[in-house]
């Protein structure tokens, strides 16, 4: 899928203020820092669209982008930021409730996760939660530039990679669709986008 326009469209703190318009829609989540603006950025062709942050898990909003005019990138705030009030929390909860639960147009949720930190435990309770609601949802292993390549098979992107899906194949039957990335080293790109667009075009079938 090439990229023709990617427009910002809204940022708002709950469900009820989202588009109301029927189209696909994608949504974007990890942990804080995980590399979701950059990503995003990456993704659109567009160094500014989402702001990179320097103060992880100060946005706490739902932000909608328009898509070639046709779906909805859906930029979600970062979890498991520790320095954070328990109302602030609780408030964020709430927000990822209602969205993942009430929001019909979402098609699939993109789960990030640091490829060089271990398997972080809010991440797996987070896709079983998904899984739980009947919630699509596909990985992509960010910062993959990180990993150092040295040819020892004990170490390197593959024996990372490896070693998360024997942890999601104890909670799992299936493998979920898995996507390596860097937004430095420009990966990951086109297989996320052909895979979203190959998505788009069985839903506007129906
Ligand atoms: P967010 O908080 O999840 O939106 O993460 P950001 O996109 O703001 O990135 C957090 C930090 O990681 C920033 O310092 C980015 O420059 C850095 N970063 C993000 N993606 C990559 C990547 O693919 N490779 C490397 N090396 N650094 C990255």
């Amino acid at each position: 899928m090439k990229i023709k326009s990617a427009k910002f469209i809204v940022s708002n703190q709950s469900i009820e203020k989202c588009p109301n318009v029927n189209i696909p829609e994608y949504a974007f989540i990890g942990r804080s820092n995980v590399g979701k603006s950059s990503l995003i950025n990456m993704l659109t062709n567009n160094k500014k669209l989402t702001k990179t942050s320097s103060t992880p898990g100060k946005t706490r909003l739902i932000n909608h982008f328009l898509i070639n005019g046709i779906w909805h990138l859906v930029d979600l705030p970062g979890y498991g930021y520790a320095k954070v009030s328990k109302s602030e929390k609780k408030e964020f909860h709430k927000l990822i409730t209602d969205y993942f639960t009430k929001r019909n147009q979402l098609v699939s949720a993109f789960i990030l996760v640091d490829s060089r930190h271990e398997v972080q435990k809010i991440d797996i309770e987070f896709m079983k939660w998904l899984t739980i609601n009947n919630i699509a949802f596909a990985i992509i292993f960010t910062k993959i530039d990180k990993i150092k390549q040295n040819g020892n098979p004990n170490d390197g992107i593959e024996f990372k990679i490896n070693n998360y899906k024997k942890v999601l194949l104890n909670h799992w039957e299936y493998l979920p669709k898995i996507f390596l990335s860097s937004s430095v080293k420009h990966i990951g790109r086109d297989n996320i986008l052909q895979y979203i667009g190959k998505i788009n075009a069985t839903v506007t079938q129906k």
